[in-house]
């Protein structure tokens, strides 16, 4: 005799609720299930109701369309649905079920009771299941639906749950912790689905837990159930990237809004989901802007072409994978970015002092960073430490990113007023921050910008924008500028042309090189050399029209210079000279001296009687050039122009603005390193936000020596095709 067990076949019953298990891990999953069917139904009310967190009853009652009565047969059967008949049909799937497991795992893990009526039915049926079949609803009476009265609609009610599963019951941890879960759920979905109204309460109760209307909005439906302190810092973005075949809708807060813990409702394909990538995402775009340990609110909805998106990859349809993960979440972190820069602008200046820590680039472009094909576009000057505080000579927007300030959008609520205070607090303990605003410095007389108090900035705010002079353009009509302008689009090259300006950022890669998107086509560019080419043509472009980035402090030119000569000579790149170096510098300074009319007229440069450099011109709106680069500039002023012709001067001292200008990432400051972070985020900053947003909107020329000869200043990396099958492999 064996003693040996023999095996045996799992009845299909115990197969099937060991499969409901899987989907239907807590009340709160099955409830997700069920919303989901009445949203399906095209519901417009849905009212829910639970007791000791769902476990003992879990109801649903909505308007939809209802089951017809010949279906209610077989509706709690596995792969009973009326919303796919044949495999194909998943890949466009539109509506949230479609794999008829619901139902199914529900009716295996608890008694559940269908009442619901058509339209064109005169009654409506009930019906009970148990295991997936109709159930008789009392022993010996009959298991078919019986005719009752009803509403149109469908009420489904659970009860018992896992009443056959005692370990799963046992290890839910408490009524009320399931009850939350089920209003986290009751919420996400009445935020997400503005038009139904939602109500959910315990059953008993007289007052529902949520309750919204048919006629709210989205922000409506947050402030009634996460409060007006969110709902009034919220910023809404929308966006459709057609490249990449996805829209995004969203709610997020700004920076006055800071919680302890990440609150995101995401929904993909209105799907309630999580996605791990995207909070992360979340987190790292706010942990520049709130307090420390401080996370915000992020209602985000992603709609995504159906057939990229793969929504079997976990049992309860909670996971979703999709195509083009990182494209997306690069895309909607821009979003984001650009929705908060944009929203510190027109609020209040004090995020001038968070805003450098703003990451532009994203750590996932590591995986790009090689800095071997660093291109200097001329020897880098490393200055001496007097040098390393010329960011501090600027009143110029250094600090204020291109943002605008408002002194009028001030928070005045309780809490608004507070923090605005504790930040200005802080400003004044902060050298570097300066209270203008580029827009004032466009525009205005450089005598007009003087900033008179750093700390003290509302005063000085509003006495600005009522200084503000808007200088009317000039038409240029020198015959050398129209010649040089004619030169540049006679050396196009149109397909870069066209890639440049079409382009969607992605991020940057490294101090040199950043990625962009073009049509299906990943690129690598050297931003460093592109945008020596962007700055050519803009200062041909705003010839005699360019605004004052204004020096606090006036620098000694000759000073300047002297710095640069030492560090030639310290590297030996110095020539043999025929005059000593002060000699030099001399020249230098009387040759910009003698040309000071010309240099301010067209060129926004200010040189002073005393030989001092008070104001260089603003190329782009919120660029500062790292101004490590001054010294050499001033230098090349005097060796590299010819002032002598007039077309030559202008070209050659466009050549020279535009090398000063191109992006050269800061010096390190080895004794500072937050000062050269904050610096390098800057740096970065002005990149993604300046640099490849102007090469749009100044109709910028990519000229032929980019492509020329091999020279691979704009590389194709891959195309979203292949890009697909890659990311589809993962
Ligand atoms: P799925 O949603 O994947 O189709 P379910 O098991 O969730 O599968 O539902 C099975 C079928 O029952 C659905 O296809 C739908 O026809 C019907 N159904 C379920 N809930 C409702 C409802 N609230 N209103 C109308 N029909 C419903
Ligand atoms: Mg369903």
């Amino acid at each position: 005799m064996s003693t040996l067990p023999s095996i045996k076949r799992l009845d299909p019953t115990v197969i099937n609720r060991i499969a409901a298990g899987e989907i239907i891990q807590r009340p709160a999953n099955a409830l997700k299930e069920l919303i989901e069917n009445s949203l399906d139904a095209g519901s417009t009310q849905i009212q829910i109701q639970a007791k000791e967190g769902g476990l003992k009853l879990l109801q649903i009652q909505d308007n939809g369309h209802g089951i017809k009565k010949e279906d209610l047969a077989i509706v709690c059967e596995r792969y009973t649905t009326s919303k796919l008949k044949k495999f194909e049909d998943l890949s466009t799937i539109a509506t949230y079920g479609f794999r008829g497991e619901a139902l199914a795992s529900i009716s295996h893990v608890a008694h559940v009771t269908i009442t619901t009526k058509t339209e064109d039915s005169k009654c409506a049926y009930r019906a009970n299941y148990t295991d997936g079949k109709l159930a008789p609803p009392r022993p010996g009476q009959s298991a078919d639906p019986k005719p009752c009265a009803g509403n149109n609609g469908t009420q489904i009610t659970a009860e018992d749950l896992f009443y056959n599963m005692p370990q799963r019951k046992k290890a839910l941890r408490s009524a009320s912790d399931e009850y939350n879960r089920i209003l986290d759920i009751v919420g996400r979905y009445a935020i997400h689905n503005a038009g139904v109204s939602f109500s959910c309460k315990r059953q008993g109760s007289m007052t529902a837990d949520i309750q919204t209307t048919t006629t709210a909005t989205i922000i409506d439906n947050i402030r009634q159930i996460h409060g007006s302190s969110v709902a009034t810092e919220l910023l809404y973005g929308e966006r459709t990237f057609e490249s990449q075949a996805f829209t995004m809708k969203s709610y997020i807060s700004n920076a006055n809004y800071s919680v302890k813990r990440t609150t995101l409702l995401l929904f993909i394909n209105n799907r309630s989901v999580e996605s791990p990538a995207i909070k992360r995402m979340i987190e790292n775009v706010y942990s520049a802007l709130l307090p420390k340990g401080g996370h915000p609110f992020v209602y985000l909805s992603i709609l995504i072409k159906p057939e990229n998106v793969d929504v079997n990859v976990h049992p309860t349809k909670q996971v979703v994978n999709f195509l083009n993960e990182e494209w997306i979440i690069n895309s909607i972190q821009e979003v984001f970015q650009e929705l908060l820069e944009n929203a510190n602008s027109s609020r209040t200046f004090y995020t001038q002092s968070l805003l450098p820590g703003a990451p532009a680039t994203n750590a996932d472009n590591s995986l790009f960073s090689t800095s071997t094909n660093k291109v200097a576009v001329y020897h880098q000057v490393r200055t001496d430490s007097r040098t390393t505080t010329m960011d501090s000579f600027l009143t110029g927007p250094i600090a204020s990113y291109g943002t605008q300030s408002s002194i009028s959008s001030i928070q005045d609520d309780a809490n608004g007023t507070k923090r605005t205070n504790d930040v200005l607090e802080e400003e004044k303990n902060d050298e570097d921050v300066d209270m203008d605003t580029d827009s004032t410095l466009t525009y205005n007389k450089p005598s007009d910008t003087g900033v008179t108090s750093k700390a003290d900035g509302s005063v000085d705010l509003v006495s600005k924008s009522q200084k503000r002079i808007k200088r009317d353009r000039v038409e240029v009509t020198l015959t050398s500028v129209l010649t040089l302008r004619k030169n540049v689009k006679k050396s196009e090259h149109i397909g870069m042309t066209d890639l440049l300006s079409n382009h969607t950022f992605v991020g940057c890669v490294d101090d040199t090189l950043a990625l962009i998107q073009h049509q299906t086509s990943l690129y690598l560019v050297n931003y460093a050399v592109i945008s020596e080419e962007l700055f050519y043509q803009i200062a041909l472009a705003e010839f005699n029209n360019f605004g004052f980035i204004e020096l606090s402090t006036p620098i000694s030119i000759k000073e300047c210079i002297s710095i640069a000569l030492d560090t030639e000579e310290a590297y030996g790149t110095l020539p043999p000279q025929l005059q000593s170096k002060e000699q030099v510098a001399e020249i230098i300074v009387s040759k910009l001296m003698e040309f000071a009319t010309m240099l301010e007229d067209y060129f926004s440069m200010l040189v002073n009687s005393e030989g001092q450099l008070m104001a260089l011109p603003m190329l782009l709106r919120g660029y500062i050039p790292t101004m490590d680069k001054l010294p050499m500039f001033l230098l090349r002023l005097g060796t590299e122009v010819d002032w002598e012709d007039e077309q030559t001067c202008l070209d050659t001292l466009s050549r020279e603005i535009a090398i000063f200008y191109s992006t050269e990432p800061p010096s390190p400051l080895p004794d500072n390193p937050a000062e050269y972070k904050r610096r390098h985020d800057r740096y970065l900053w002005q990149i993604q936000h300046l640099i490849f947003p102007a090469m749009k909107t100044t109709r910028f020329i990519a000229p032929k020596s980019l492509v020329r000869d091999g020279s691979s200043y704009i590389t194709q990396l891959a195309s979203l095709s292949d890009l697909y099958k890659i990311f589809e492999r993962c």
